[in-house]
C-alpha cells in the first residue's frame, strides 16, 4: 500500500487536532501572553513601561495618575511586563477582548 494511503487511514482514525470553541475551551499553554494588567498598588510612576512599549498602548491615567493599558493597541509582546521593576505588570491569559465598549478596550 502507498504511503500516503496508510498515512490517511491513520488520520481518519484520530481525534481531531481542533477543538469546537467556543463551546470547547482549551487552557492556553504556559507562558501564553495575554492581555497585560497593572497591578497599581505596585506601581511606583516610573513610566518605564510607558517608554518600553512599542505600540504606545500605555498612557498616564489624567484622574488616577497611574499607567494604563489600551488594549486595542497592544500586540501583547510582554516588554512592558519585562521592565517594570516592582513587577506590577502581568502578562495574563486573557484573549477574549473583542468588545462593542470603547472604554473596556481602554480600560486596564
Ligand atoms: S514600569 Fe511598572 S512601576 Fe513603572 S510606571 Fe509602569 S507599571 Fe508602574
Ligand atoms: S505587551 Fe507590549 S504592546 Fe502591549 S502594552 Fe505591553 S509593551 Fe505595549
Amino acid at each position: 500500500m502507498p504511503r500516503i494511503l496508510s498515512q490517511v487511514l491513520k488520520n481518519l482514525l484520530r481525534k481531531p487536532a481542533t477543538v469546537k470553541y467556543p463551546y470547547v475551551r482549551v487552557k492556553p499553554p504556559k507562558g501564553y501572553r495575554g492581555a497585560p494588567v497593572i497591578d497599581k498598588e505596585k506601581c511606583i510612576r516610573c513610566w518605564l513601561c510607558i517608554r518600553a512599549c512599542p505600540d504606545r498602548a500605555i498612557s498616564v491615567n489624567k484622574e488616577t495618575k497611574k499607567p494604563s493599558i489600551w488594549h486595542g493597541r497592544c500586540t501583547f509582546c510582554g516588554e512592558c511586563a519585562e521592565v517594570c521593576p516592582t513587577r506590577a505588570i502581568t502578562m495574563t491569559e486573557d484573549f477574549e477582548l473583542a468588545t462593542y465598549d470603547i472604554q473596556r478596550a481602554r480600560s486596564e
